[in-house]
């Protein structure tokens, strides 16, 4: 399928640009197209176009306004030294955004098109990636049900689209352990539910626990297992690793309720490529409690795209406060790593990285 190209009649000046770019923050400012594929029960996927970027007009009975009928993929793309842009795994956020779409009752878009819908648009906004430290332009490939029906069945028209914006570090500067608070008051997911789907309505479900997070001076929230209440799950978004003094890595196991992170993965297989054990297995708060009191748990760090790898400092649960790791070696030096995979000073021995302009 080829891409019909409109371009923006009134693109970015090049001043306001060179303004964003100097200061890319995370998530507010948007390059001047997007690209869009629609998609009909009976006719498939049809219409591929690149656009100007702008408000979309929905009809008010659209599904998705009701019914949530959402997915969503999140990635990176790097200006390397060569010239070109580059961007991390994308036919594996292909295949996942085809696995959130057949939990959501959604259709499947071939790998190939979703890679081509990211060289169309980052083709022509090419200018709009930073090339600062730790920037990028971050893609967000999104899909959703536009049919004007309050029915309650699978929608029979949807949209996707990618739109992107550039990104400079995610929590700051310096890689500062972020604080984070354990609630106790709600799940994210739960056995048979859509934990592990990329899906609008798990982070609506999680907000409440974010703006506790943030009353308690915390930058995000634990969730741990819907059942027992012990053992941790994830982040709103981002997946977490404990570090042992004697080189493990402990990661809570994929048992459908969590996120199963890009990030996650590729940080498991430098771990083994280096030599460390990995162990994907349940994981307690009181394990990680206990470990960093008797010093066998000396790191512990969350991992997504958005901000890499980040260290995980303090936990609080409810008065109570699970003592500090900061930032430690394991840590640092995996993010070190990948990150220089990604923007290209660090040789890509697992193929990871795909040219996109
Ligand atoms: C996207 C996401 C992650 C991280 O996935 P990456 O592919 O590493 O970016 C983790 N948890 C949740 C809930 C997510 O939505």
């Amino acid at each position: 399928m080829t891409f019909d190209v409109t371009s923006h009649p009134e693109p970015t000046t090049e001043a306001r640009r060179q303004q964003i770019l100097a200061d890319p923050g995370f998530g507010t400012n948007f390059t001047d197209h997007t690209a869009v594929i629609d998609w009909t029960q009976g006719a498939g996927w049809h219409g591929a176009r690149v656009e100007p970027y702008g408000p979309i007009t929905l009809d008010p009975a659209a599904a998705v306004l009701h019914y949530a009928q959402e997915i969503f993929e999140g990635m990176k793309a790097y200006r390397h030294a060569n010239g070109g842009v580059h961007t991390f795994r994308p036919r594996e956020n292909a295949r996942r955004m085809n696995r959130s779409a057949r939990r959501m009752a959604m259709p499947q878009l071939d790998e190939e098109l979703f890679v081509q819908s990211l060289e169309a648009l980052v083709g022509i906004d090419a200018d709009w990636v930073p090339s600062g430290e730790g920037e990028a332009l971050y893609l967000r490939p999104f899909m959703f049900s536009t049919e004007a029906f309050l029915g309650v069945r699978p929608a029979r028209e949807f949209t996707y689209r990618v739109i992107a914006s550039p990104a400079g570090n995610y929590f700051g500067g310096e890689l500062k352990p972020v604080r984070i608070w354990v609630t106790r008051d709600f799940t994210r997911a739960a056995p048979g539910g859509t934990g592990d789907a990329k899906t609008g309505g798990n982070y609506a479900a999680s907000l409440a626990a974010q703006a506790q997070a943030t009353e308690k001076g915390c930058d995000q929230v634990l969730f741990l297992d819907p059942l027992h209440d012990n053992a941790i799950e994830e982040l709103g978004g981002m997946n977490v690793f404990l570090v042992t003094a004697d080189g493990r890595l402990i990661t809570p196991e994929l048992t459908g309720t969590i996120l199963e992170g890009i990030t996650r993965d590729s940080v498991i297989q430098l771990a083994r490529d280096r030599g460390l054990q990995v162990e994907e297995r349940r994981v307690t708060l009181d394990e990680w409690d206990r470990g960093v009191q008797d010093g066998t748990v000396t790191e512990v760090f969350a991992c997504g795209t958005a901000a890499v790898i980040t260290p995980i400092g303090e936990l609080l649960d409810g008065d109570r406060t699970i003592a500090s790791t900061g930032t430690g070696e394991v840590t640092q030096s995996i993010r070190a790593e990948l990150l220089g995979i990604q923007t290209g000073t660090v040789a890509d021995r697992h193929g990871w990285m795909h040219r996109l302009v």
